[in-house]
């Protein structure tokens, strides 16, 4: 199994250490064709990319490099929050264009659209984390959510699933399977990743191996996972960044 592509890295727009141009020289160190550039979505509190201006400037910066290495594929994407119950995103219409793909995953810290989501997505979830309440409705809520943005959008993975909010990986695989979307097996969280592609396995569902790299070093990184697939069964079929 070979990766030429990793859709799933950060930079200094959001969070990540390095620039988008040494992001792209560690996917070409690797090997890769293609490299996505994927901060987080706007609406994060602290490191989501702050408004239409800074995705002007990733997108320039992006169609700059790749003239300058055309035989690297480059993405401008974002890895969108969940807002709302009936799984909006937040990437603002006029954004949508500058991007060549969205990523969606659930993250805690995020301005949400109204209170009741506020109060499902912050308070409720880290009550059940922290095992400070059980409560039965909550994977179905958080998995309605996670398929309503599936079904409204181009998602072409979502990250790190089950992560930091519990969902009911089989219904959400069956509905990712119909529409195309792939499931992440994030290699910064390898080891919470078993299970779930255990549950995802057998509903046919593709699969992307991401590394989530927070810094160039780490971009194409997928050490672990491969192992794992192999141990899982899953042949390079099934995941759309291997051949
Ligand atoms: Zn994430
Ligand atoms: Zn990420």
């Amino acid at each position: 199994m070979r990766p030429f592509a990793d859709y799933h890295t950060h930079t200094r727009y959001s969070h990540g250490r390095g620039t988008i141009e040494e992001n792209v020289l560690a996917a070409r160190e690797r090997g890769l064709q293609q490299v996505a550039i994927t901060d987080h979505g706007p609406r994060h509190l602290f490191i989501g990319v702050r408004g239409k201006k800074a995705f002007l400037r990733a997108r320039r910066e992006v169609d700059a490099l790749q003239k300058k290495y055309p035989d690297t594929e480059i993405l401008l994407g974002v890895e969108a929050n969940v807002i709302s119950q009936e799984g909006e995103i937040d990437v603002p219409e006029d954004v949508m264009p500058l991007l060549d793909l969205i990523l969606v995953g659930y993250h805690l810290a995020v301005r949400t659209l109204d209170l009741p989501f506020t109060y499902h997505l912050h308070i409720r979830n880290r009550l059940q984390k922290y095992g400070l309440a059980k409560d039965g409705d909550l994977r179905r809520r958080n998995t309605r959510a996670l398929m309503g943005a599936v079904r409204k959008y181009p998602v072409k993975i979502v990250t790190h699933p089950g992560l930091h909010v519990d969902i009911d990986t089989p219904t959400l695989a069956r509905v990712c399977h119909e529409r195309g979307t792939a499931l992440e097996i994030n290699c910064s969280y390898l080891q919470e990743t078993r299970d779930f592609l255990q549950a995802a396995r057998d509903t046919g569902v593709l699969f992307a191996v991401s590394s989530d790299a927070h810094h160039p070093s780490q971009v194409g990184d997928f050490a672990g996972a491969l192992e794992l697939l192999e141990e899982m069964g899953l042949s390079e079929e099934r995941v759309i960044n291997l051949r």
